[in-house]
């Protein structure tokens, strides 16, 4: 989402890739391919016979139970927000996906795999404006103390809490203010990170059966089993900034607020989603052309003013 560009964008040509799903353990082909404008990011499940593409959109969610899935029709696909943090990081608002499996391959983990297919492809600009979402009221939508609070600003701007009780993650916390090359550089590298125990209940239901050291940064009890390390030191909550990305791009157009998240995960990214754009005079669609404001220096801007649950200074 790069205001600057106040068109819509879809990629060049297509670009075609293999991977691994997260969860179903799949070897699964992907290809990107250019499409119209006002068509969104849809998804064409290539091993699932005829049918309609399936529009990555909120309405379509149908689980988030540790990845983002959507699913008409008895047709779906999963781990999702990935792929969409990097098509919207990218600023690319029509794109056809195609897949011969039910899940978005994982690679490494992280965004960046998916910004280089994109940077391959090639962005081009379309005929048409686009459309974006800006916060008008505030929101709070919280599960017990996790929280995300929505509220106005001429940016997209984040701040993300965590809390984990593990010496290596403890608390986390960073503000991250969208601009041009921002994504790619603080965010998108950042890979999904999990715990042992917790990987292994998960394999036992049936999921995460791709999961290795290669797609996801994993806890011991005391320590981290990837031998090369950490990407950030704080690349736990930044994974958190792109997760939450990824889940806000099924808005189906650019947010531009202030969100501040404290503890939130696929299912809270869904349900403050759905609130968000359910309200009536939360937010109203606006085309950046009639939005100067998005260009003055952020640190211009309000500061955060009320202080997260725990005292961790900002990153
Ligand atoms: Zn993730």
């Amino acid at each position: 989402m790069t205001l600057a560009q106040r068109n819509q964008h879809t990629i060049r040509r297509p670009v075609r890739c293999h991977g691994v799903g997260l969860h179903s353990g799949a070897p699964i082909a992907m290809t990107l391919k250019p499409a119209p404008v006002h068509h969104g990011v849809r998804f064409v499940r290539k091993d699932a016979g005829d049918h309609l593409p399936l529009l990555a959109h909120h309405r379509n969610v149908i689980n988030t139970f540790h990845a983002t899935s959507i699913g008409f029709n008895g047709v779906s696909v999963s781990t999702i927000e990935h792929l969409m943090a990097a098509l919207y990081g990218s600023g690319v608002d029509n794109v056809v996906v195609e897949l011969d499996g039910p899940e978005v391959p994982i690679f490494d983990g992280s965004a960046s795999p998916y910004l280089d297919l994109v940077r391959e492809a090639g962005l081009q600009e379309q005929e048409a404006p686009r459309r974006c979402l800006s916060i008008q009221k505030t929101l709070v939508v919280n599960e017990g103390e996790a929280f995300i609070k929505a509220s106005p600003a001429n940016r997209f701007h984040v701040r993300y809490g965590i809390d984990f009780a593990h010496p290596l993650v403890g608390k986390q916390e960073i503000t991250w203010t969208f601009s041009p090359g921002s994504f790619g550089r603080d965010i998108a590298p950042a890979r999904t990170f999990g715990f042992l125990k917790d990987v292994q209940r998960l394999q036992s239901m049936g999921l995460a059966q791709g999961g290795s050291l290669q797609n996801a940064v994993v806890f011991d009890d005391y320590g981290l089993l990837n031998s090369e390390g950490f990407r950030y030191n704080d690349e736990c909550v930044r994974h958190k900034i792109l997760d939450f990305i990824g889940d806000l791009a099924l808005a189906g157009l650019p947010l531009v607020g202030r969100f501040e998240v404290y503890r939130a995960g696929h299912s809270l990214h869904s349900l403050f989603l759905k609130q968000l754009l359910a309200k009536p005079g939360t937010c109203r669609i606006f085309t950046p052309v009639s939005y100067a404001p998005a260009f003055i220096p952020s640190a211009a801007l309000t500061p955060f003013m009320e202080p997260f649950p725990h005292s961790a200074g900002t990153v």
